[in-house]
């Protein structure tokens, strides 16, 4: 025990300079536990151990756990190639990473660069395996005694025989050491000698065997534990007669002991604790112990595995020797204590102790609301229902209340301005006790906007700061009265719990968010929950370092001091940014994630560095340096699983390149960061190489899914990392090729877009051709229509000027003919003579015969007329019914009268026998010229008169109407 003297020695020495070497007492440690329930396969741990990838693997009867921190991942026979039965024993984890594994039918395993290679089964049960620094390998059986393999598969030697072999071990002048049911023996040269009585040891069996680090070998079984000094094994005394399973050395060089029946114990400088069923242990036969890199305690029991581990948070409670567990206020001295008040009491801690602070003259218990230290170092304390107090020689005194002067008992605020005046807010209104001892009383007639004080502040020109239910109010020192500082209505903020001034600025903690108002300028702003604050109230703010830490009812939140400005500088948050803060509760050490507030002061920062809650189980403590010293330990990160549009693929090593088929389209990267320590606060970045060269925040998504990636080589990266603490250097990557279809292949898309190229041109000069044909075709039809239109305009214009029945000029072309030209003949003085000519009796040609016949009739006589007009230039039209007129330009009547005459006999002579038997036509004639007309009207009139003339003349004869008639019949 000299030793473990000396070290406590320097323990106390170091112990105040450096907190965070503090050695937790064994019951306060942070313990976690998993069973079946968490998923284990079996509640017998048989083993624990790390591989150096940073796996924590499980050995129990039903197979082989693997723990990433989240989630077991199981293996049994089926998965590991060669194992006889599921059922595992011991782990062997070597310096290589690689791991061996051993159990029930002598069957052993070894795991190297994720594959399983099968080892030869053993004839026994094996319990343990050791790896010699030959590479030899000895293994402990049930029942068989020792054996060994010179090297893996190699043939197998027995060396002990007879017995059960426990545990192996190989110490640094190559000796092995046996822990077996006969005893400890000592191999040397493959030659087993049983440690006798005389050595020190008892005849009892021995179960653990512990090689330190400094190179002594602890021995422990049936019926204690011992330490090899020189050739003697000296007795831990403290263990006489304990049964012990496990050994494990910590960091710390403390020694643990598993016992078979009564828990764990742990050898260190504050002496040897225990720690049983009853202080939390899932049970007390414990079977296996290890220590994780990042130093938490793995206790395997045969009811699940335990894991104590010193969290970022630990708590001063009534199990530490504090009064009470509702602590309301913490108060850090400059001496180095800390005093905490609680519902039943106050305490001073001191160099890890607890002092009780007791009432000199009541005997019932004081809930403490409020403390505050004087620059003279006295403590003052505001009660619940006692008034003011103060602490003389560690005993606390009445110093005032209700019936002397204050406006109320609860008093929830103690703040010393700079003159040393001490205000004391309460329940009920302000009391300022001036050092001559005179009061003055602030309420809401005063001018503060309310009368239940909760917090007092003094900012940097010395002005007080008062916190009620409804707002707060400032003292302005210099003026000496109230000036009001009621909230923004649109903050929704009534109560101000905390106060914090800082380089112009005061805090304010409030049940809306933190407010941050500016001393000079006035402005103030707010950072609440729409700025993604995970709580509405905040009690306290303490600023340390980069960081504020804010307590709250659902734990404590740190964030960086200078995002919280950033919000609140861009309340409008242009940048889009999130609120990247932390929350820590039970998971983190809390006993309760339910801080106090609404008295002073409710968390403070003391001068070990520490940060200190008020909360509803205790006063809870955090070491940010240690949070730091964690965010230290290096971080492996591990790809564990690819799965390839929904189907796992195995992964490569390193530099190898997985090929995968064209057709992927969803590619899934499962990762893990291992710490054990805080697995659920871990964050993620992720790069993909070929895709994107950036690293992507990933948060704590464990999963990053790429989907429909072009062809083509990517290198997949993710790293993991404490949170606030910068990015290790730990990334792992998966290579791997999108392969082409040969149609996404550059060669064939060369050549595609060659053809291409032709086809376009080839299309062009189609479409071309084909453009001119329908230009073509369009031209013809447009010609042909144009055609068309053009003929039936003629039609038209030929239907207008013509006689259906004859096809003779009508009368309109006739009437036109004579309008337009008549003037021209009397001008030129040429002679214009004119017929008309009537057939005689026709009506009885239409009564005699018919109508049709009539037209025939017609016809015939038109047709007769025409030949006569072609012969003679003379015009012809159909005047009307069986009336036609015939113009004879540059003739006079007479010599019209002549032609006329010359027609009349051929119509008279004409056979109309072919047109009805018997028919004979005859016609008469009206004719005048325009000699001695002087319009062509009256040459019409005249005409008309003279045909009148050859009707009643007795038809068929030609008359003329001038001096000298010409008649002919
Ligand atoms: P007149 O010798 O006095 O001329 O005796 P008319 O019977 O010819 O008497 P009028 O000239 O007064 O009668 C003409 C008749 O011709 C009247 C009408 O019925 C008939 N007519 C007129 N136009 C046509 C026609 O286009 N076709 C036929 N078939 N008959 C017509
Ligand atoms: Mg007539
Ligand atoms: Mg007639």
């Amino acid at each position: 025990m000299i030793r473990s003297g000396l070290c406590f020695f320097i323990f106390v020495m170091f112990s105040s300079l450096a907190a965070e070497q503090t050695r937790l007492p064994l019951n306060d440690y942070f313990a976690e536990t998993w069973n079946t329930r968490s998923g284990l396969p079996h509640n017998s741990i048989n083993s624990v151990a790390q591989t150096n990838d940073g796996y924590v693997w499980i050995a129990t009867w039903e197979g082989l756990a693997r723990f990433n921190g989240r989630e077991f991942k199981l293996f049994t026979r089926s998965e590991i190639t060669g194992l006889p039965d599921s059922g595992l024993r011991s782990l062997a984890p070597q310096a290589d990473g690689s791991l061996y594994i051993s159990g029930a039918r002598g069957g052993v395993g070894h795991l190297k660069e994720r594959q399983w290679i099968a080892q030869n089964d053993a004839s026994a049960m094996v319990n343990y395996i050791l790896k010699t620094r030959t590479g030899e390998m000895w293994l402990a059986l049930e029942g068989e005694g020792v054996t060994y393999r010179e090297f893996d598969n190699g043939p197998e030697h027995q060396v002990l025989v007879n017995l059960s072999a426990y545990r192996l071990v190989e110490d640094d002048n190559g000796l092995i050491w046996a822990a077996t049911s006969d005893g400890l023996y000592r191999i040397e040269n493959k030659i087993a000698q049983l440690v006798t009585a005389n050595s020190g040891l008892p005849n009892n069996s021995i179960y653990s065997l512990l090689l330190t680090k400094q190179g002594q070998l602890i021995v422990a079984g049936e019926k204690g534990a011992w330490r090899l000094v020189g050739d003697m094994f000296e007795s831990i005394h403290q263990l006489d007669g304990e049964s012990i399973s496990s050994l494990l050395q910590d960091d710390h060089d403390d020694i643990w002991f598993g016992t078979i029946n009564k828990g764990l114990f742990r050898l260190s400088e504050i002496g040897l604790e225990q720690l049983d069923a009853e202080a939390g242990l899932p049970a007390n036969r414990i079977l296996s112990l290890m220590q994780d890199r990042e130093k938490s305690i793995w206790v395997g029991t045969n009811g699940g595995v335990y894991r104590l581990r010193e969290a970022p948070f630990s708590s001063w409670t009534k199990k530490r020797g504090l009064n009470g567990d509702y602590v309301r206020s913490v108060l850090s001295r400059a001496d180095g204590s800390m005093w905490v008040g609680s519902s039943l009491g106050l305490n001073r801690i001191i160099n890890d102790k607890v002092e009780l602070i007791k009432p000199a003259f009541d005997q019932d218990p004081l809930s403490i609301l409020s403390l505050a230290e004087d620059n003279q170092g006295n403590v003052w304390v505001g009660t619940y229902t006692s008034g003011l107090m103060r602490v003389i020689d560690k005993k606390i005194y009445p110093v005032i209340n209700r019936d002397n002067g204050l406006l109320s008992n609860e008093v929830r605020a103690l703040l010393f301005d700079n003159e040393q005046r001490l205000w004391v807010g309460s329940a009920a209104g302000l009391t300022r006790i001036d050092a001559d001892g005179s009061l003055t009383q602030f309420t809401t007639k005063q001018g503060l906007p309310g009368d239940f004080i909760m917090a007092l502040a003094l900012d940097s020109h010395g002005n007080i700061w008062v916190g009620t239910g409804v707002g707060v109010a400032m003292f302005n020192s210099a003026l000496g009265e109230f000036k009001g500082q009621a909230f923004p209505k649109q903050f929704n903020a009534k109560y101000a719990f905390g106060f914090y001034a800082q380089q112009g600025f005061m805090w304010m903690t409030t049940d809306r968010g933190l407010i941050r108002f500016n001393v000079i300028t006035g402005d103030i702003a707010m950072l609440g929950r729409e700025q993604g604050l995970p709580v509405d109230k905040l009690f306290q703010l303490v600023a340390q370092s980069d960081l504020f830490w804010l307590s709250s009812n659902r734990g404590i939140i740190q964030v960086k001091q200078q995002q919280v400005n950033d919000f609140l500088d861009d309340p409008i948050n242009t940048r889009g940014q999130k609120l990247q803060y932390q929350l820590y509760d039970e998971g983190d050490g809390m006993l309760s994630a339910q801080a106090n507030g609404g008295s002073n002061p409710a968390a403070t920062l003391h001068n070990d560095g520490s940060i200190w809650f008020a909360t509803s189980q205790g006063a809870s403590t955090v070491i940010p340096e240690r949070i730091k010293k964690t965010t230290q330990i290096s971080l492996p990160t591990v790809i564990e699983n690819l799965y390839v549009d929904g189907k796992n693929t195995p992964l490569l090593y390193d530099e190898e390149v997985l090929f995968l088929p064209p057709s992927t389209s969803r590619l899934s990267f499962h990762y893990a960061g291992l710490s054990f320590i805080m697995p659920q606060r871990l964050n993620f970045q992720t790069k993909l190489l070929g895709y994107n060269n950036e690293w992507v925040n990933r948060q704590r998504l464990t999963i990053t899914e790429y989907t429909n990636l072009a062809p083509g080589k990517y290198t997949f990266m993710v790293r993991a990392g404490y949170p606030n603490s910068p990015w290790q250097d730990n990334y792992k990557t998966v290579n791997f090729v999108i392969q082409s279809y040969f149609w996404q292949k550059t060669s064939f898309k060369l050549v595609m877009f060659f053809s291409l190229l032709v086809l376009a041109y080839g299309v062009y000069q189609y479409r071309l051709y084909h453009y001119k044909n329908i230009e073509k075709q369009l031209t013809i039809r447009v010609e042909q229509q144009t055609r068309d239109l053009q003929q039936q305009t003629d039609a038209f214009a030929h239907q207008a000027t013509h006689d259906q029945l004859t096809d003779l000029p009508n009368r309109r072309a006739f009437d036109s003919w004579l309008a337009d030209n008549f003037t021209d003949f009397k001008q030129q003085a040429l002679p214009l003579a004119i017929a008309i000519m009537d057939i005689d009796h026709f009506k009885r040609i239409n009564d005699g015969w018919s109508h049709i016949i009539g037209d025939r009739v017609i016809c015939v006589v038109a047709h007769l007329l025409s030949q006569c007009g072609e012969n003679n230039a003379s015009l012809v039209a159909r005047w009307g019914g069986e009336e036609f007129t015939l113009l004879f330009p540059n003739k006079t009547a007479q010599q019209a009268a002549q032609l006329c005459e010359e027609l009349r006999q051929e119509i008279a002579n004409y056979d109309f026998s072919n047109i009805a038997s018997g028919l004979t036509v005859t016609v008469s004639f009206g004719v005048a010229d325009s000699l001695t007309v002087n319009d062509y009207d009256r040459l019409l009139a005249q005409a008309d008169q003279a045909l009148y003339k050859a009707k009643s003349n007795g038809r068929n004869r030609v008359e003329v109407t001038s001096a000298e008639t010409f008649t002919v019949g």
